[in-house]
């Protein structure tokens, strides 16, 4: 300790005391200075302010309580140790003493030896003092200094104490806060937080933070609350404003994840959202794919117009390529992938990526290449001039090519870059088979394009026969192609591409067309009059025109409207109702029947059932395959039939190939049957001697030998 820095005042009368002071303060470490009266006293201290003062209260002249009185005002007097000399049991002096701003008494006579104890002491505990008024002093400048919020509380909640901009509280003061809980002025959702971490830092010890939203001059901004232990069961809170600090991140990171020519993610951002998502692919068992997209000849346009046309023709086919894949616009997405997503990218100068998530076929990205192509190759206008430009897409899928993310990267470009070696405007897949197979299917959706010229289609009809009296009361159109190479195709392999390639509006409305003139036809023949079944494919229903185009089919038919009855999917009523019970009354307000097919299938509830204006139920033939052993299916048709007979429907039952099927549904009471037991979908000159044929169940064994189509 170095104590002879300091300096002792000594001031008193009597020169013996004030010797026998010195000596004993001396030897207690200290310097002396001494004063024999209360002016010369003042005058040193003004000199020089001492580290401690013993001041003598009975004095000639100004008295020690005056002395002191003075002292406290001078510079550096307010919080020197002052220690009084007076007399023994003078109780008045020492409460004078004290009131005059002593810091401590000694009483006469002095015991020489204890006092210089005491002068140490008094040093002492002086320095701590100023060690704490300092560092309070410091404690408060910081906190003058901080343009944060502070806020004090106790391990309840309670606010001990509040600084800072009160906008932020209904509340109008910060003495109104004080002693309140944090509830009475902060909403919930930012007390809730508050009080999980007062918890956390009282049991931890640790500092913690959180952020939360609060109003503040009619603003929502972010502040970032940090809490660290102030004491024992008390908090220290800083809560700061971090809405800038929220928005230049936000910024940084749109200068890191964004292209700023085309404002679509960039290289990085690709690759981590193809991580997240080749993990979520993994975990799903699903698959993905990689399309790259580069353009073609860019460089020549680049070099022939210019770098700002070159930019600008980028930015328009990041455009293009976006709004492509808009869902519901895309038409390889919208039959088959509703939840499938798209991610676009730029990820070199004239190269675009697309993620495709939840691909539901490996050839389905091809379909998203071909649109993207569609899009890119509409003529831009650029510098008044309009110009065409093509890309090439190389496409690489998860799992088949690869389940890293480079080697998805690295194949989608080469596929691409083989896309650009075959010619312009094409796309690849990375691996061989997958072209094979794309390929394979856009042949057919083009010979079927040229199916619907060369009339390749046709019509079969398939008796629909009311159980109760063997009669047949309707048919169902079914359409058939008759390929040039392949023979008979399946509608199920067939409509699924008409649907996806928009081939099914012509297509359907030739069938519906057809359909209704046949029925007509036999009419006119003189067969007794039965209604005709047209299936409607799901976008097919969605059409716009589609009222008007059945309007103009009855009429151009000349057929009554009761007599044509269309057939729509079960899945079609789970989508927005309300569109399609509004389309559902304008088809009834013709006049004809509408019957759901494939019914069990989907989920429809059945509360809304009611509300669909049908008139037919058809209970899907996976229900009827195994009946009458299979209970299961059993219960299913019993269920529907009786749930369409409270509904006041009538139930057909489709695919009935055995007498014992027939048997069950009609003591199911089930209304109509259709399938190979009675006929198989026939031509339509083969329907009239199908009409003349005796009633069941007469019929029902010759039924098995109906000739077949
Ligand atoms: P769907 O409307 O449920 O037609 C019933 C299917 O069951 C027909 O198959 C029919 O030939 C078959 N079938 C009838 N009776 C029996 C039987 O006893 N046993 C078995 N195993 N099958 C039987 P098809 O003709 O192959 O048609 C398949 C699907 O293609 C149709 O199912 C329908 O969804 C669609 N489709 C057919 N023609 C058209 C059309 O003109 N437009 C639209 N949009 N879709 C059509
Ligand atoms: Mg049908
Ligand atoms: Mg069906």
């Amino acid at each position: 300790m170095n104590q002879s820095a300091s300096l002792v005042l000594v001031i008193d009368d009597d020169p013996a005391t004030r010797l026998l002071a010195h000596e004993a303060v001396a030897e207690a470490g200290c310097a002396v200075v001494e004063a024999s009266d209360g002016e010369t006293a003042l005058d040193r201290f003004a000199e020089q302010a001492a580290d401690l003062v013993l001041l003598d209260v009975e004095m000639p002249g100004m008295d020690g309580f005056e002395v002191c009185r003075r002292l406290r005002l001078l510079p550096g007097g307010a919080h020197v140790p002052i220690l009084m000399v007076t007399g023994l049991d003078d109780v008045a002096s020492i409460q004078n003493a004290y009131e005059a701003g002593a810091t401590d008494f000694v009483t006469k006579p002095i015991h020489w030896l204890i006092l210089g104890h005491r002068v140490r002491y008094m040093l002492r505990a002086g320095r701590s003092e100023a060690r704490l008024r300092q560092s309070e002093q410091r404690h408060r400048a910081l906190l003058d200094a901080i343009p944060d919020m502070m806020f004090r509380v106790d391990r309840t909640g309670r606010c001990i104490d509040f600084t800072g901009p009160l906008e932020i509280t209904p509340l109008a003061s910060a003495d109104e806060i004080r002693g309140k809980p944090l509830a009475a002025f902060l909403p919930r959702r930012v007390v809730e937080p508050a009080m999980e971490r007062i918890t956390e830092v009282l049991t931890t010890g640790r500092p913690a933070s959180f952020e939360c939203r609060l109003p503040l001059k009619h603003q929502r901004r972010a502040f970032e609350a940090r809490l660290a232990v102030s004491g024992p069961d008390e908090i220290l809170t800083i809560v700061r404003d971090v809405t800038e600090r929220n928005e230049a991140e936000e910024k940084i990171r749109r200068l890191a994840y964004y292209d700023e020519l085309t404002g679509l993610p960039n290289r990085q951002y690709l690759r981590e959202t193809l991580q997240q998502a080749v993990r979520a692919t993994e975990r799903s068992g699903g698959r993905l794919a990689l399309l790259c997209v580069g353009l073609d000849r860019f460089q020549r346009i680049n070099d022939t117009l210019g770098h700002a046309a070159g930019d600008f023709l980028l930015a328009t086919v990041g455009d293009c390529i976006r709004t492509s894949l808009r869902a519901g616009d895309t038409v390889a997405l919208e039959h088959h992938d509703a939840a499938a997503e798209t991610h676009v990218s730029r990820v070199a100068g004239d190269e675009f990526t697309v993620l495709i998530t939840d691909l539901k076929r490996d050839e389905d990205a091809a379909l998203v290449a071909r649109r993207i192509q569609e899009a890119v190759s509409r003529p831009i206008l650029l510098n008044n001039n309009e110009i065409v430009v093509t890309c090439s897409t190389g496409i690489a899928l998860y799992p088949h090519d690869g389940t890293a993310v480079d080697s998805l990267l690295k194949n989608a470009d080469t596929a691409m870059h083989h896309a650009k070696e075959e010619g312009r405007g094409g796309y690849r897949y990375y691996s061989q088979s997958m072209n094979a197979s794309a390929l394979e299917r856009l042949r057919l959706e083009e010979q079927l394009r040229k199916a619907v010229e060369r009339d390749e289609l046709f019509l079969h009809y398939q008796p629909q026969v009311e159980i109760a009296t063997g009669r047949v009361v309707g048919v169902e159109a079914l359409i058939r192609w008759s390929h040039p190479e392949r023979g008979l195709v399946s509608p199920t392999e067939f409509i699924p591409v008409a649907e996806e390639s928009g081939l099914i509006s012509p297509i359907g409305e030739w069938v519906l067309r057809t359909a209704c003139r046949q029925n007509r036809a036999w009419q006119e023949a003189g067969l007794p009059p039965i209604h005709m079944s047209v299936n409607l494919s799901v976008r097919q229903f969605r059409d716009e025109r589609l009222v008007d185009t059945v309007a103009s089919a009855i009429e151009e038919a000349g057929l009554a409207a009761a007599r044509l009855q269309l057939e729509i999917t079960e899945s079609l009523l789970m989508e927005d109702v309300e569109q399609v019970i509004a389309k559902l009354h304008a088809l009834k307000a013709m006049g004809l029947a509408l019957e759901v097919d494939d019914f069990g299938t989907g989920y429809s509830s059945l509360s809304y059932l009611k509300r669909f204006p049908l008139d037919t139920l058809k209970i899907d033939r996976s229900f009827v395959r195994e009946l009458p052993g299979d209970t299961d299916d059993a219960a299913v048709c019993r269920a529907i039939i009786a749930l369409a007979h409270s509904l006041r429907l009538r139930v057909v039952a489709e695919g009935v190939e055995t007498v014992e099927q027939l048997d069950f549904l009609r003591a199911e009471g089930c209304d109509l049957i259709q399938g190979y037991l009675f006929s198989r979908p026939v031509p339509a000159d083969e329907i009239p001697a199908l009409l003349a044929a005796p009633l069941m169940p007469g019929a029902v064994e010759g039924a098995a030998a109906t000739p077949t189509a």
